[in-house]
């Protein structure tokens, strides 16, 4: 496996190393990865400001094709790369397996959006002038990337940048850099010009914070908390480069009296304890109606009694540790805010000892929760959610809308009437009916609203709002 730094089409040094530690297991060092210095974001920027006049003349065939690879190989490989993401990540082995699948269809999405780049041309208000509207790379692209999808989610956005003639300079997170390293060698093992794809592991502190003080780059994408967000913004606005930010949520799933019992159960169990509750769409509030509220906790009781805590690469695990000691120490902290606030733990929040020494915790069910309650604010990004009870369908909605954040929301109901209410009145990004607030498509937009995004929607052809720039051509003829 490599673990230097790649840049201008080399495998590099770096300044030290970092060991990379599998949270199912502590005593398994996955490998020393090499740091980066900020002089390493300047060079590396440098390459890809060299390589992107070249790589967006490049015949789209040629894009097409090494995008297309990319997105094989990915696939391909995706039960070992999988099996490697759940090991430095947690997440079970068929969530890593499946992860690494789907970046493999981003970029497999994107080589095809390759040949389907079209401008538009138009009549002016003057005679004898035609109007072309046309779009171009906006150039040299930052990518900053957090841990919870250490594969998916920089190839959401390597791919499309790539796609539409940008080159990149990507800081993976701190805690994943075998799943960056192992799709970066993906990368580099095609036709891909020296310069247009590099890799600066490092800390945010440092390299992140290069990265966004950079005055030559184009545009920075970053996924990643709030606070961490609302940095990336201020050091990128000294520059006015153009930012892109996905950040967290608090995502309601509504929960009405005429709702499919185990329908909500397997929504609420998923989209609220996958991944150990580390996604950024998580149901972190559950909010229920009356005429369902006490079935509804009683047989949340039940489903997660089945749940199995465990190594991620045990066959029988269902929720893999949370993944790293810091993770667990912010669950813990928020369970017992939970629990001061009034909020009931009905079940879990509980440290579980597994076969091997790692960062195990049982799913936590609350209930009797306020939302207004920080418990109910702020993002979690752990095995936790809380019940909140509704008098009924527009208070669900009320307070499905009362958040700092906005990016999915999710309803549970046979009643067509209140399912179109809910969509049409969510203040959310991405909006569910009977389905979990996680699990979206690549080829269509992905984003939130408040404090959730900031910027162009990410995926599908929507993605070209943010890796490209529009040009205005006036033609007299
Ligand atoms: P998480 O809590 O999920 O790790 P962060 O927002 O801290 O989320 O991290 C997301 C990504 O942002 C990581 O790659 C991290 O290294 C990077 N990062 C952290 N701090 C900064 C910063 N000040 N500037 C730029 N990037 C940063």
């Amino acid at each position: 496996m490599r673990t230097d730094l790649y840049i201008d089409g080399q495998w590099c040094a770096g300044a030290s190393r970092r060991a990379n530690i599998n949270p199912s297991d502590t005593g398994d060092c996955i490998g020393e990865f090499a740091q980066g210095e900020p002089e390493h974001i300047t060079t590396a920027i440098a390459a890809a400001r060299r390589a992107q006049v070249g790589w967006a003349e490049s015949p789209l065939e040629q894009r097409y094709a090494i995008l297309s690879t990319i997105g094989q190989n990915l696939i391909a490989r995706a039960p070992e790369l999988g099996e490697l993401l759940s090991r430095e990540e947690g997440k079970p082995r068929a969530e890593g397996c499946g992860e690494v699948s789907r970046a493999g269809q981003f970029f497999t999405y994107y080589a095809a959006e390759v040949l389907r780049q079209m401008g538009e041309i138009c009549q002016s208000v003057r005679a004898g002038v035609e109007v072309q509207v046309t779009r171009e790379p906006r150039g040299v692209i930052g990518v900053i990337t957090p841990w919870n999808f250490p594969t998916a989610l920089p190839s959401w956005k390597i791919a499309p940048a790539i796609a539409y003639g940008n080159a990149v300079v990507w800081k993976p997170a701190e805690l994943t850099p075998a799943s960056a390293s192992a799709l970066m060698e993906i990368i580099a093992a095609t036709e891909l010009p020296p310069g247009v794809v590099n890799m600066v592991h490092g800390s945010g502190a440092t390299i992140g914070a290069a990265l966004c003080q950079s005055p030559d780059l184009n545009a920075i994408t970053f996924t990643g908390s709030l606070a961490t967000g609302r940095q990336v913004a201020a050091a990128a606005a000294t520059h006015l480069t153009p930012v892109q930010l996905e950040m967290g949520s608090k995502n309601p799933l509504v929960v009405l009296d005429d709702a499919n019992l185990d329908g909500a159960i397997a929504c609420a169990v998923n989209g609220a304890f996958g991944s150990s509750g580390q996604k950024c769409t998580a149901a972190s509030r559950l909010i229920v109606t009356p005429g369902i509220h006490d079935r509804f906790v009683a047989a949340m009781q039940s489903a997660m009694a089945k749940l199995v805590v465990g190594p991620a690469l045990a066959p029988d695990t269902t929720i893999g540790p949370l993944a790293s000691q810091e993770q667990l120490d912010r669950s813990l902290h928020y369970i017992a805010v939970g629990e001061q606030d009034g909020a009931v733990r009905v079940v879990g929040g509980e440290l579980v000892a597994a076969t091997t020494p790692g960062y195990y915790l049982s799913p936590a069910l609350f209930t009797d929760g306020d939302n207004t309650a920080t418990l109910n604010r702020t993002e979690v990004f752990g095995p936790v959610t809380c019940v909140i009870r509704a008098d009924d369908y527009d208070h669900a909605l009320t307070l499905a809308n009362d958040s700092p954040f906005g990016l999915t929301a999710s309803i549970i109901t046979q009643s067509l009437h209140d399912a179109n209410h809910f969509k049409r009145y969510s203040q959310s990004g991405c909006v569910m009916v009977n389905l979990p607030t996680s699990g979206t498509d690549y080829h269509v937009p992905f984003g939130g609203r408040k404090n959730s995004s900031l910027g162009p929607r990410e995926q599908g052809r929507y993605a070209a709002e943010f890796y490209t720039q529009v040009k205005t051509t006036y033609l007299k003829t």
